[in-house]
């Protein structure tokens, strides 16, 4: 029997209630499976705590963390604590100490969403978007003088290195090679920013050397947003810094059709720690409590992480079991349906079951 440890961060608003979902669809795959289990330890940091204890986690929360083979997060951020705050005090913290460098961050249209775009449904829109998500624009340098002054200068500097690029488009690659269409994206600025982005593409080029079998092409961000619009279909899987792959991939949750079904994966692709894995979308406290929330984010993050720790088949059932219930209509208000959080998840875990 495989055993797979999970720690699981349910933290705010409607973290707590997709988690929950989660942690269910996860059991009745593991039952169903009957080759595997997960122990499941549920930590109660979050802005709660933080009102409480004036920290989001405890001094020594990464070191527990550490023991874990993946971390299951809910959202994070309140009303009443400031964002800086939520942001630089559990997520961040994780993402950087466990050096989780790749950003990951499927993005399909699922049966029983109704996307923006016309002409494009299911099938149409497959896409992976990795995001640089250890250095680049938000690697926190810069400064300002003068300030207040009305010669004020402020600089932000964005710190691409050597190391960085070439372990994240190696990844890319990597993923692309396992895809399907093995075709790949790599997105820069490279016509306006001289050095950095010109860096990047020149190890792209290096590094696709090392995968023949990729189809590769370049693509400025700007240009970019607009084929991601007008072309899905020619879209597979992208590169892109982190601030570029920020936008883009919020510009591709909105293709896809919802918030509420979007799920990424922070991840350590050298698997030294842990890898965490969540849904985009926040704590949304205006439906928190009401038993509305979308789980099907939760549960997707949570095939991404039960692919990561070697489970590809269940995995791959719960995305069918998922993809069998939202086809069917059962789906919360944000898709325009009028089911609870737990008649899609109690639905879902019936599907895992049912399946032959
Ligand atoms: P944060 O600052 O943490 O990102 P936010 O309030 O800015 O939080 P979200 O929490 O992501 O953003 O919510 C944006 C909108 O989408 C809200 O109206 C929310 O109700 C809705 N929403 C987000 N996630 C879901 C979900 N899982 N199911 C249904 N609606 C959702
Ligand atoms: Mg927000």
């Amino acid at each position: 029997m495989r055993k797979h440890a999970i720690a699981a961060i349910p933290a705010d608003g409607i973290g707590p209630e997709v988690i929950a979902a989660g942690l269910q669809a996860l059991e009745a795959l593991a039952r169903r499976s009957g080759e595997f289990e997960l122990k499941v330890e549920v930590f109660p940091w979050g802005s709660d705590y933080y009102k409480e204890h004036g920290v989001l986690m405890p001094e020594d929360g990464l070191a527990r963390l550490k023991a874990f083979d993946a971390i299951y997060f809910g959202a994070v951020g309140a009303p009443d604590v400031p964002d800086h705050v939520t942001l630089w005090g559990l997520r961040l913290p994780i993402c950087q100490g466990f050096d989780q460098y790749a950003n990951v961050r499927p993005t399909r249209i699922l049966p029983g969403v109704t996307p923006p775009l016309r002409d494009c449904g299911p099938g149409d829109l497959d896409w992976v978007i990795v995001r640089e998500n250890s250095e680049g624009e938000y690697a926190g340098h810069g400064g300002r003088a003068h300030r207040g002054l009305p010669e004020e200068v402020a600089t932000e500097t964005a710190i691409f290195t050597r190391v960085g690029v070439t372990r994240i488009m190696r990844y890319a690659f990597r993923l692309a090679q396992s895809r399907p269409r093995k075709l790949l994206t790599v997105v820069t600025k490279s016509n306006a920013q001289r050095f950095g982005m010109v860096m990047w593409d020149e190890i792209a080029a290096e590094v696709s050397k090392d995968f023949p079998d990729v189809t590769w092409d370049k693509m400025l961000v700007d240009a970019m947003t607009m084929r991601m619009v007008l072309k899905p279909q020619s879209i597979d899987t992208v590169v892109a810094t982190n601030l570029h792959a920020d936008i883009l991939s919020d510009l591709a949750a909105a293709l896809a059709g919802s918030l509420g079904v979007a799920p990424t994966g922070n991840i350590d692709p050298e698997r030294r720690f842990p890898s965490m894995f969540e849904p985009i979308h926040g704590s949304a406290f205006d439906i928190t409590g009401k038993g509305i929330a979308n789980p099907i984010a939760t549960f997707w993050s949570g095939a991404q992480m039960l692919e990561h720790l070697g489970e590809a088949e269940a995995a791959k059932r719960l995305m069918r079991a998922v993809e069998k219930v939202s086809g069917s209509g059962l789906v919360t208000p944000d898709l325009g349906g009028t089911a609870t959080t737990q008649q899609v998840t109690d639905a879902v875990c019936e599907a895992i079951r049912a399946e032959n």
